[in-house]
C-alpha cells in the first residue's frame, strides 16, 4: 500500500512537472482532497513543553499517532474533540501509584487523564504476580516496582523484619517478570523499615544492580540520616516523598537543601512529590523547599481507589497544588509529561505530542476561583486556579466513561 501510494505521487509529481514545462496544468481533483483524520482536537491551548509549545492549536491524529499540530488546520475527523477553552498537553505520567491494587485501577485514573503509570511497591515477591497481571491488561503504559520486602506494603512495617527484604525472592520474581517489573521499590520510614533502612536500601540496590534496574526510595521519617541512605542512590534512581515534613527531610531547619540533596540531582537522581495521604507532605515544608528552589521533577500522586476522597483526588488536582508557589501551568504540565516519561525506559516515546508520537493526549480544564487543597496534616491553602481533567484520547481513540 505505501509503495503503491509513493508511487503514485512520483508519477503526479512528475507529471505536473510535465504539464508546467508546456503549461498544461495539472487536473486540480487529483491535487488538492481534504485530509481526512481519524480524530481532531481543536481549538485548545496546546502546552507541550517537550516542543516548548503554548499556543492555540488543533492536534491531528491518524493510526493512533500524532499526525498534525498546527493553527486552523484544514481537514475532516471522523471524531471530533471539541477543546476550546481547554488545555491540550500529552497524556499524564503517574510514576508513583497503587494502580495495580484493584482491576478498576487503571480505568478510573485513565478517566483523570493519566496514560502512563508505574505501581510502586503494592507487592513484593510473594504477590508480585497480581499487580504484574493488572498493569499486563491494563489499557495504558503500565509498569511494576517491585516492594524488597517479599511481602508487600504491610500494616507492621514491610521490613521491620529484616528477613523480609530477601534478596533471592526478588531476583526470582523479576526474572519471571522481567519485562514488566521496571524497578525496585524501597520504603524507609521508621514504621515501615525501622532502623533496618539502611541495610534494606543496600539489598534493594543489589537486587536493582543485577537487572540494570532504577531503584525508588520512600523517603522522610527515617532512622538513618537522609545522606547516608542518599549515598546508594545513582542516575536514574528516584527519591519520592520529597516533601515529606522531618525528621530527616531534604531541607534543613533554616530553609537550606542538604548538600547530598544537592549533589544526588547533580549525579542524576529524580526528586518525585508522592502526594499520598499520611506524613509525606505539609505546606511549611513545601513552602521551604520551594522558596530554596529545589522545585520537583515530577508529579505523582500515590494514587489509590480511595484516592477521590483524599487530598489527592486525581494527578491534574496534585499538579495544581504549587501553582500558589510560583510554579506555572506549563511547569506543571512538564513534571507530569516529558520528565515523567525520561524515568522509565516504557515510557520512551510518550509525554510529547511530536508528530509521530502515539497518540496520548489529556484535554485538561484549568478553572479559575477559589479552591482548597489539602496536604498530608489537614493543612489546608487555597489558590485561585486548578485543573480538572476533562478527556483522554489513548492511542488516538478517546475515551467515554
Ligand atoms: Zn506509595
Amino acid at each position: 500500500m505505501k509503495g503503491t501510494a509513493t508511487m503514485n505521487r512520483r508519477q503526479f509529481l512528475s507529471a505536473a512537472a510535465a504539464g508546467a514545462a508546456t503549461f498544461v496544468r495539472p487536473r486540480p481533483a487529483a491535487a488538492v482532497q481534504a485530509p481526512r483524520y481519524d480524530l481532531m482536537i481543536r481549538g485548545g491551548r496546546v502546552i507541550d513543553p517537550s516542543l516548548r509549545l503554548d499556543a492555540i492549536r488543533d492536534v491531528a491524529i491518524i493510526g493512533g499517532r500524532i499526525a498534525v499540530v498546527e493553527a486552523n488546520l484544514a481537514g475532516e475527523a471522523v471524531d471530533v474533540i471539541d477543546a476550546r477553552g481547554k488545555l491540550v498537553v500529552p497524556g499524564l505520567i503517574d510514576i508513583h501509584t497503587h494502580t495495580g491494587r484493584s482491576a478498576d485501577g487503571p480505568g478510573l485514573v485513565l478517566r483523570d487523564g493519566v496514560t502512563g503509570w508505574i505501581d510502586a511497591g503494592s507487592q513484593g515477591a510473594d504477590h508480585i504476580a497480581d499487580v504484574v497481571a493488572i498493569a499486563r491488561a491494563a489499557p495504558q503504559q503500565a509498569r511494576v516496582l517491585i516492594n524488597i520486602g517479599r511481602a508487600g506494603i504491610l500494616p507492621d512495617g514491610d521490613t521491620m523484619n529484616l528477613a523480609r527484604a530477601d534478596v533471592a525472592a526478588a531476583r526470582a520474581a523479576i526474572q519471571s517478570h522481567r519485562d514488566f517489573i521496571a524497578g525496585v521499590k524501597v520504603r524507609l520510614s521508621r514504621e515501615v523499615a525501622g532502623a533496618n533502612d539502611y541495610e534494606v536500601l543496600r539489598r534493594s540496590r543489589e537486587v536493582a544492580d543485577g537487572f540494570g534496574l532504577p531503584v525508588m526510595i520512600h523517603m522522610g521519617q527515617t532512622i538513618s540520616p537522609l545522606p547516608r541512605l542518599l549515598d546508594l542512590l545513582k542516575r536514574g534512581d528516584v527519591v519520592t516523598h520529597m516533601f515529606a515534613p522531618p525528621p530527616n527531610s531534604i531541607v534543613d531547619d533554616g530553609g537550606v537543601i542538604l548538600p547530598a540533596v544537592l549533589a544526588a540531582r547533580r549525579r542524576g537522581v529524580w526528586f518525585d512529590v508522592g502526594n499520598g495521604q499520611t506524613g509525606h507532605m505539609r505546606w511549611d515544608t513545601i513552602g521551604a523547599i520551594m522558596k530554596a528552589g529545589f522545585w520537583p521533577d515530577t508529579f505523582s500522586t500515590d494514587w489509590n481507589t480511595n484516592s477521590p476522597t483524599t487530598g489527592v483526588i486525581d494527578l491534574p488536582n496534585c499538579m495544581s497544588k504549587l501553582f500558589g508557589y510560583g510554579m506555572t501551568v506549563s511547569e506543571a504540565v512538564a513534571c507530569a509529561t516529558v520528565n515523567a516519561a525520561r524515568t522509565f525506559p516504557v515510557f520512551n516515546d510518550r509525554g510529547t505530542l511530536n508528530v509521530g508520537a502515539p497518540a496520548d493526549v489529556a484535554v485538561l480544564e484549568l478553572r479559575q476561583g477559589r479552591f482548597e487543597f489539602l496536604d498530608n496534616y489537614k493543612g489546608t491553602i487555597s489558590g485561585s486556579q486548578r485543573l480538572f481533567p476533562s478527556a483522554t484520547v489513548l492511542g488516538g481513540k478517546q475515551i467515554r466513561a
